[in-house]
């Protein structure tokens, strides 16, 4: 059920805070409503659904205008703000409706000359529907429950049973000025109505009292709720138990992430930002549907409301026990299907547009794997997000659906046209993406200082970051700083089995790994005369062995997805350069640097390369304030000449450390290189 969240305080709050104009104070409790709506994955998701209030406010010359205040594009209804419902003048809109056809190139410009703050978004497509019914307070939501009853074969019947006269249908159109035009004249027919339901599309409300129709909204989407309850009830869907998975997720994910990938780069043309990342969604539910018997069949049937195809396309990919038992070549001929069919769908299609379309990526947005979940596949981390929420409810629709005559939305052309409009396209936002979207970066040590500066440095490239950290506080402070997009896990690398744990937990994370850093370190010290065996053994565990076997496993990885891959080791200027009382550290940093070389050496053919930074003299958990004040008091110096104790004569921070990360996973053509990031230091220079 979902949940009532109106609260008579806190929309009195938001009405108060408004000021003392009338519009303004429409306006706060259109922001409120919005809002609650917003909040809720059950109505509405990922910006979809709008709202408007009707208001009226003075020009600069005195008079007064009806205004209509309707969400922006960009905006999201649950952290919706005034500014993200820009207001349109009323009459230019109403006095559209007299037209036969408008295009949508004139629709939007209309609406942009009318807004009443020119710097404002652009209103919603579905701006003309909310103009058109009288009412002051119009909501309109895909809530799963609605889409389950939208895309019924025998909606009329039910919405009758359940609504009586109180919801009238409104046969599917493309969002616009033909349907807001149909929505109006099915009003206009029925004006005692309270709602009306969008065939294959969602539910609209509205009232002249903002919480009434607030409370409409929440009323007839449980009444439909409850409805498909008692029908699923009656009508459990045939599932069977699955047996175990041929090949395991952590083997499966990376394979049809490299394969999509591949794809991805023949048809643009372009290796940058061909690889996808995933989002992985598994639980009883999806467990559960995942072992329908009518999988096939169903996934077959296309999107709950016609926005979701730029999320997920059409449809989604179906990877079966049968072809992971072929292990990569079944994911290849099944990828190779869905490629081929989705070619089709567009030179069916575009013939109607006159070659006017570009064909997007041929690749799924979504993938069902009975045994192992639904997984989002998208551009970035967010865009795998987005398609994975929605494929979740889409499980949902199709469930309620199935258990009720059936779930059967839009057909092709009308899936095409929305997939190819160009007012859905300009949601995804225009411009190149940064130059590492796609790329999934493993930081060990994620949450020192070096770490979390090499973590900003990738995410600011557009990467999506998974860290590695032994201290689980430390991590979540790290995370936090990152961002949404972002993952890690706790993880003591020279444990048993820490490296491929972590390894694991970054594909479960986002279904592959393109670039290792390996940087977790740490220095032991003492003279090697009086060396006991346990501490230079302590120090050779994280400072050689577990680059080595993080190595090993993320070279497992970049074999499955087959295109290619970085890793970058941390070694340091002990490597080359020896500091007295360091043997410990020094020892196995010279090691590792000599497994860069030797890694480079064995690895190139396949594309991986591999290369190193020794940093030296860098704020961080090894080197801290205490030490620090230690050194440049034995060495006679004040702190800041001892840590600008360089050639350059500069402190050399963590950030430079990250960027110079970057900049070597960015040399396409360079491996087994050691760069120095260490001010300048003639007697730990390399060549
Ligand atoms: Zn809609």
């Amino acid at each position: 059920m979902v949940l009532y969240r109106w609260q008579d305080q806190d929309a009195k709050r938001l009405v108060e805070a408004a000021g003392d104009d009338p519009a303004d104070q429409d306006l706060a409790l259109r922001v409120y409503t919005s809002r609650i709506i917003g909040q809720d994955p059950e109505l509405v998701m990922h910006g979809g659904g709008n709202t408007s209030v009707k208001t009226r406010r003075k020009t600069l010359l005195g008079e007064t205008i009806d205004v209509l205040h309707v969400k922006g594009s960009g905006w999201d209804l649950g952290t919706i703000e005034a500014p993200g419902l820009p207001g349109v003048q009323m009459q230019p809109l109403m006095a559209l409706r007299s037209l036969g056809s408008l295009s949508d190139e004139d629709m939007v410009n209309v609406q942009r000359q009318n807004l009443i703050d020119s710097t404002g978004p652009n209103p919603s497509v579905e701006t003309l529907l909310h103009a058109y019914l009288p009412h002051k307070f119009v909501d309109h939501t895909h809530a799963t429950a609605m889409l389950a009853l939208a895309n019924l074969p025998d909606v009329e019947a039910v919405t009758k049973e359940i609504f009586g006269d109180r919801v009238a249908l409104v046969p599917y159109i493309m969002p616009g000025f033909a349907l807001a035009k149909a929505a109006a004249d099915v009003y206009d027919a029925n004006p005692d109505i309270e709602g009306m339901l969008l065939v294959n599309h969602g539910h609209f409300t509205f009232h002249e009292d903002g919480k009434k129709s607030y409370d409409l909204m929440i009323e007839h989407v449980n009444a439909v709720e409850a409805w498909f309850e008692k029908k699923l009830a009656a009508n459990p869907a045939t599932c069977v138990q699955l047996p175990a998975l041929p090949m395991t997720p952590e083997q499966v994910l990376p394979t049809l992430r490299g394969l999509i990938g591949a794809a991805n780069a023949e048809h643009t043309g372009n290796r940058d930002g061909a690889m996808p990342v995933m989002d992985v969604r598994n639980g009883p539910n999806i467990e559960v549907f995942m072992g329908r018997t009518d999988l096939d069949a169903l996934s077959q049937r296309g999107v709950a409301t016609p926005d979701h195809v730029i999320r997920t396309k059409g449809k989604p990919l179906v990877l079966t026990h049968a072809d992971l038992a072929k292990g990569s070549d079944g994911i290849k001929a099944k990828l190779d299907g869905f490629i081929s069919d989705y070619k089709a769908y567009f030179d069916r299609q575009v013939p109607r547009f006159d070659g006017q379309k570009t064909m997007l990526n041929p690749t799924p947005n979504l993938a069902w794997i009975p045994g192992l979940g639904l997984i989002g596949i998208g551009a970035n981390a967010k865009a795998a997000s987005i398609a994975a929420d929605i494929g979740v409810q889409n499980l949902q629709v199709r469930e309620w659906g199935e258990a009720a005559g059936g779930f059967f939305p839009i057909e092709e052309a009308d899936l095409f046209d929305m997939e190819y409009w160009s007012l859905e396209q300009a949601k995804l936002g225009k411009g190149k993406p940064p130059k590492l979207t796609g790329s999934i970066v493993l930081v060990t040590g994620g949450a020192g200082a070096i770490g979390l500066a090499t973590a900003k440095a990738f995410a600011k490239e557009g990467a999506n970051i998974f860290l590695v950290d032994r201290d689980e506080d430390a991590l979540a402070k790290a995370l936090k700083q990152l961002g949404s997009g972002h993952g890690g896990v706790t993880c003591d690398l020279t444990a048993q089995g820490g490296a491929t744990n972590a390894i694991d937990a970054c594909l479960d994370r986002f279904g592959g790994l393109d670039i290792l850093v390996s940087n977790a370190g740490a220095a032991w010290s003492g003279p090697m005369a009086e060396m006991s065996d346990e501490t230079l053994r302590g120090s050779f565990e994280l400072n050689f062995f577990s680059h080595h076997k993080l190595a090993q496993s993320a070279i497992k990885v970049m074999r499955d997805q087959g295109r290619g891959g970085q890793i970058l080791l941390n070694v340091s200027k002990q490597a080359v350069n020896p500091g007295k009382g360091f043997g410990a550290y020094g020892l196995p940093k010279a090691t590792s640097l000599f497994l860069v070389k030797q890694l480079a050496l064995e690895l190139g053919g396949e594309g991986i390369r591999v290369n190193g930074i020794n940093a030296d003299r860098i704020r961080s958990r090894l080197l801290t304030d205490d030490f620090i004040a230690e050194r440049s008091n034995a060495r006679g110096l004040d702190e800041a000449s001892y840590m600008a104790g360089n050639l350059l004569q500069r402190e050399v921070e963590a950030h430079h450390v990250g960027e110079a990360f970057v900049m070597l996973a960015s040399s396409h053509r360079t491996t087994a290189h050691i760069l120095t990031v260490d001010g300048g230091n003639i007697e730990a220079s390399l060549r």
